[in-house]
């Protein structure tokens, strides 16, 4: 989401002549755009003061804006960092904010503003911002604030053109895209949920992929399924964050499903996508987590055999509910647990990334570096390949020669 933000903040500076450097030093503008998930990325930002204090004395016409997510203590400390503390959705109005003789956008929601997508190929279209589900470890709700749902005509509306320019692969973003609800037209009073929606992008002609990111197991349908079965733009992957594999510790996050109800999702799914390719995202360490607790969070971990999981270890954020529980878990027992989840991880990821040696499969390159194109899959493998940077954003065959957990490689065919 903020790197979709930062697009959106990109072309807005385009739009007001700025260009893009690589250069720091060569910079007359720079925004950072923070996340407050864990502490460890609000730490980040300290370290920037002395390194924007020594391109100031270089620059003195340097411009520094602090966005994103930003908890309220922090902005007052950050307040001395950054000459501006922006929020994301005044972007209409940071022309103007930024000089004066600039003039504020026509658009007084940011999502409708025009990004300038960084990737080849690949777009990120957010479909809501904000969340209202408040699990108790979460910082989201308090930043990003109550959720929103985009229009569904402006969606499309951006997908189209994005097809016309022909991109390759379309993510759909929001906290919980399973709680969609937009309307087509504003007099409509039927609601498009999140799999109308799906179908809907699936329909328009064009050779693309369909991906989207996050899906609370809490409000997974078996709509949802039978039209990721259905809709053959959609990629067979589907990141399902289960967060722990035991129900006390889901109550106490607020996550509103069981491990019986998880788990029963990734059967049905498993039933009709066979090959569907699985991850997840876990906390370790949540505040008053036993070892036996934990030992239920590996049990599913060995169970599911993901081809991926996001391994968190708990980071009390100011402001939530689960900040004012002790943190009992030290810092050495998170790290021993993430050790555990994360050894089940790379034997059950390098289990199954083993079974595409020998295939040939069709892979959307995204980066080049060093004579080698990265990139991903139709159901969202990394694969590293040696071949020309023109390949950037083209549809290409790849035989997979090797496997890692983290990854497969290949040569171009
Ligand atoms: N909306 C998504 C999650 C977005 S945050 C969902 O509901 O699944 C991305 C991930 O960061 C979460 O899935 C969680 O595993 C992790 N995370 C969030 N808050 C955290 C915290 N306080 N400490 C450690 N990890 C956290
Ligand atoms: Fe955070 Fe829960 Fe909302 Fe995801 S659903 S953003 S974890 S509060």
């Amino acid at each position: 989401m903020n790197e979709s933000d930062s697009e959106r903040i990109a072309g807005v500076l385009e739009n007001i002549r700025y260009k893009q450097t690589f250069k720091i030093d060569k910079a007359d503008l720079i925004v950072v755009n923070m996340c407050s998930i864990r502490q460890s990325a609000v730490d980040r930002i300290y370290g920037l003061r002395q390194k924007f204090n020594k391109l100031k004395d270089y620059n003195p016409k340097l411009i520094t804006i602090l966005t994103g997510c930003i908890l309220k203590k922090d902005k007052g400390r950050f307040s001395e960092y950054f000459d501006f503390i922006l929020d994301i959705k005044n972007l209409p109005n940071w022309p103007k904010i930024i000089n004066n003789k600039y003039k504020i956008l026509n658009t007084k929601y940011y999502l409708n503003i025009k990004p300038k997508y960084s990737l080849p190929k690949i777009a990120y279209i957010p479909i809501s911002n904000g969340c209202n589900n408040f699990c108790t470890y979460c910082v989201v709700p308090y930043v990003r604030g109550p959720l929103i749902h985009r229009k569904t005509k402006d969606i499309i509306k951006e997908v189209k053109t994005l097809i016309k320019n022909n991109y390759k692969e379309i993510w759909l973003l929001g906290q919980n895209v399973n709680n969609y609800q937009g309307k087509l037209k504003d007099q409509d009073s039927k609601l498009i949920n999140f799999p109308k929606l799906l179908e809907l992008i699936n329909n328009i002609p064009g050779d693309f992929w369909i991906r989207f990111t996050s899906s609370n197991p809490k409000d997974f349908s078996d709509e949802l399924i039978n039209i990721m079965t259905k809709c053959k733009k959609i990629t067979p992957y589907l990141n399902l964050p289960v967060q722990s594999g035991n129900n006390e510790i889901l109550e106490k996050m607020n996550r509103k499903y069981t491990i019986e109800k998880y788990k029963e999702i990734i059967k049905k799914i498993r039933k009709k996508i066979p090959d569907i390719v699985l991850s997840t995202d876990i906390i370790v360490g949540f505040p008053g987590e036993t070892k036996k607790q934990f030992n239920d969070t590996a049990k599913i971990l060995k169970k599911v055999k993901f081809d991926m999981a996001y391994i968190n270890q708990y980071s009390s954020r100011p402001e939530t509910l689960a900040s004012k529980i002790k943190d009992n878990v030290s810092k050495k027992e998170k790290k021993e647990r993430w050790e555990i989840l994360n050894e089940i991880l790379k034997q059950t990821a390098l289990e199954k990334n083993k079974k595409y040696i020998g295939k040939i499969i069709k892979i959307l390159p995204v980066e080049w570096k060093n004579g080698f194109l990265f990139g991903k899959s139709f159901d969202y493998k990394s694969v590293k390949i040696k071949g020309p940077k023109k390949l950037l954003g083209e549809f290409i065959k790849v035989k997979i020669t090797n496997a890692s957990p983290w990854g497969l490689k290949g040569y171009y065919k």
